[in-house]
């Protein structure tokens, strides 16, 4: 299944560019999107909740639904597995709805395999200090993981040309006003409008 009525958006960013807050500010947006709810071996950090934030599952039954082929992509992140329900995504496809994905860079290459035309975006924090700093704010790592986080986002930024767009997180209104524009340009697409409006355009052809 590679076209897709809705489109799928893919963010990425390095851990601490502020990519969750900005999908929550999307999604409160008012814009009818559907995010994908990755499963994931982490365990939940303390305001998480379980099949809202991630479906929190055991070693063992992410590797069984890996080896039934559960997910349409799965990543190893900081020593954690993560993956994408096929299932969920092929109903949401079906359903001709729009999909957001926040998923990492691995993940984003291997969606992009199966689905060419979907959109990544890659969301950049406006400078190391800027990312330091918030990583440090969240007061969830200590200076070790914090140092790897840092040496992890400079490799994530060198699969940069992988992506479509590119958002640079400032301030968060500023950066979600992008975020707006990429998705509605993205549902004014020839296509997309000549399947919505193909009885104006049977009146007019
Ligand atoms: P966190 O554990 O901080 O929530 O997420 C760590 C990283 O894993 C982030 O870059 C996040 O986007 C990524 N991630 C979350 N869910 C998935 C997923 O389903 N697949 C992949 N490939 N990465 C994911």
């Amino acid at each position: 299944m590679t076209e897709t009525a809705g489109s799928l958006f893919i963010i990425s960013a390095p851990s601490g560019a502020g990519k969750t807050s900005l999908v929550r500010a999307l999604l409160q947006s008012g814009l009818s999107l559907s995010l994908s709810i990755s499963h994931t071996t982490r365990p939940p950090r303390s305001q998480e909740v379980n099949g809202r934030d991630y479906h929190f599952v055991s070693m063992d039954i992410f590797q069984t639904m890996l080896s039934n082929g559960e997910f349409l992509e799965s990543a190893e992140v900081y020593g954690n597995l993560y993956g994408t329900s096929q299932k969920w995504i092929n109903e949401a496809v079906l359903a001709g709805q729009d999909i957001v994905l926040e998923i990492d860079c691995q993940g984003a290459h291997q969606v992009q395999q199966i689905f060419p035309r979907a959109v990544a975006i890659f969301v950049l924090p406006p400078s190391v200090e800027a990312l330091e700093t918030r990583l440090r704010m969240r007061g969830q790592d200590n200076a070790e993981v914090i140092q790897k986080r840092l040496s992890a986002a400079r490799e994530e930024v060198t699969h940069i040309r992988e992506f479509d767009y590119v958002i640079v997180n400032n301030d968060l209104d500023e950066a979600l006003g992008d975020l707006l524009c990429i998705i509605k340009a993205e549902r004014l697409r020839r296509e997309r409008q000549l399947l919505k409006y193909r009885s104006l355009m049977a009146q007019l052809s």
